[in-house]
């Protein structure tokens, strides 16, 4: 029996997301009084998951499987964790394990949590933390389940590192026609930037940029923060940006820990989605924004200004 991770990569590399789920998995085993293993696919060097905690690594590497696929993934994810007779099942809240969990849970016949934001409260009973209403409220889940899959939203853990080295050994998942019924067209992949599901800092823009000829401002920063960018859903709905960087309800979520909104108004649909960052920025000329109320530190300013100066100010450091 042990802690079973789904440790997650891109084009070859583990991601940071992986390290912080091996980290928190590391810490249940503990309380269980058990080890950790990871499933990776087409990820390469794997030695780096030692290092946070894990024991061993499962290693798949199949070309059928370099498009992410949520019921082949969730598919390799149960065998893996039928192989080692896992427990616990640890995913992130990262959009490709958000809609693999589900599909885990219900092959494992596991009780499921989302949005875990803590170490579990008690593992006997299995009671985890996990946050609601888009972020607004907690609620302790109690898993009854004999396996339980678990998903830890971004960021609600850091990166513990532990010493040890992880095992690593070939694994081949039987997969079928079946776990590639849903087939993956076209990828748009937005390459050589930072993008917003694994940045540390967002830069965001809304409306009072009045034109997308005033993004190169935003840009800047993003460059010299090695930031994301973002934007309102008006933004990417007037063509200014791409959809790709609409964030908040309907868009994408953000996790960061350094989330920077430059004239946006903090409407609620919009900090639905980007509340969970651990520090908010608004910068706004209107010292009644919504999103002063929800900030941590804001500037009452002209963006054209503020941004700029902010720039030349960061590039000294
Ligand atoms: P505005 O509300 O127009 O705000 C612009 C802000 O810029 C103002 O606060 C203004 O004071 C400030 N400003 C103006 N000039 C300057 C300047 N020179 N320097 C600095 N500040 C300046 N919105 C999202 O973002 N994400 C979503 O996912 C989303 N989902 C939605 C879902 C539904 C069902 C609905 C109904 C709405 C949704 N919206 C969403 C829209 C949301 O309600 C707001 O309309 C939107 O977030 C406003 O975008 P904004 O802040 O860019 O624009």
């Amino acid at each position: 029996m042990s802690v079973l991770i789904y440790a997650e990569s891109a084009e070859g590399k583990l991601k940071k997301v992986a390290l912080e789920i091996a980290s928190y998995a590391k810490k249940v085993a503990e309380s269980l009084g058990t080890t950790v293993t990871a499933v990776t696919v087409n990820a390469g060097d794997v030695s780096e998951l030692g290092k946070y905690g894990v024991d061993k690594v499962l290693k798949v590497s199949n070309d059928k499987l370099n498009t992410f696929n949520a019921k082949a993934y969730a598919d390799v994810i149960k065998q893996a964790a039928q192989k080692e007779g896992a427990k616990v099942v640890i995913l992130s809240s990262s959009t490709d394990s958000s809609y693999a969990a589900p599909i885990v849970a219900v092959g494992l016949e596991a009780g499921f949590a989302s949005n875990v934001v803590a170490l579990p409260e008690s593992t006997s009973p299995f009671v985890v933390k996990r946050n609601a209403f888009s972020n607004k409220a907690f609620n302790q889940t109690e898993l009854t389940t004999e396996v339980k899959v678990i998903a830890v939203a971004k960021n609600s853990f850091g990166l513990s590192e532990a010493s040890g080295a992880a095992v690593a050994e070939d694994f081949t998942p039987t997969l079928n026609d079946a776990d590639f019924g849903l087939v993956v067209e076209n990828v748009d992949k937005v390459s050589g930037k930072v993008t917003i599901a694994d940045a540390d800092i967002v830069v965001s823009g809304g409306r009072g940029l009045k034109g997308p000829e005033n993004w190169k401002m935003l840009e800047d920063l993003a460059d010299v923060l090695g930031a994301a960018l973002a934007c309102s859903k008006p933004v990417s709905d007037l063509g200014w940006r791409s959809h790709e960087e609409h964030v908040g309800q309907t868009g994408k979520p953000v996790a960061s820990n350094l989330y920077i909104a430059v004239g946006i108004s903090g409407a609620i649909q919009h900090i639905a989605g980007v509340n969970s960052s651990k520090v908010k920025v608004a910068i706004n000329t209107d010292p009644e924004a919504p999103f002063f109320k929800v900030a941590d530190y804001g500037i009452v300013g002209d963006a054209f200004q503020v941004v700029p100066q902010l720039v030349e100010k960061l590039k000294e450091f």
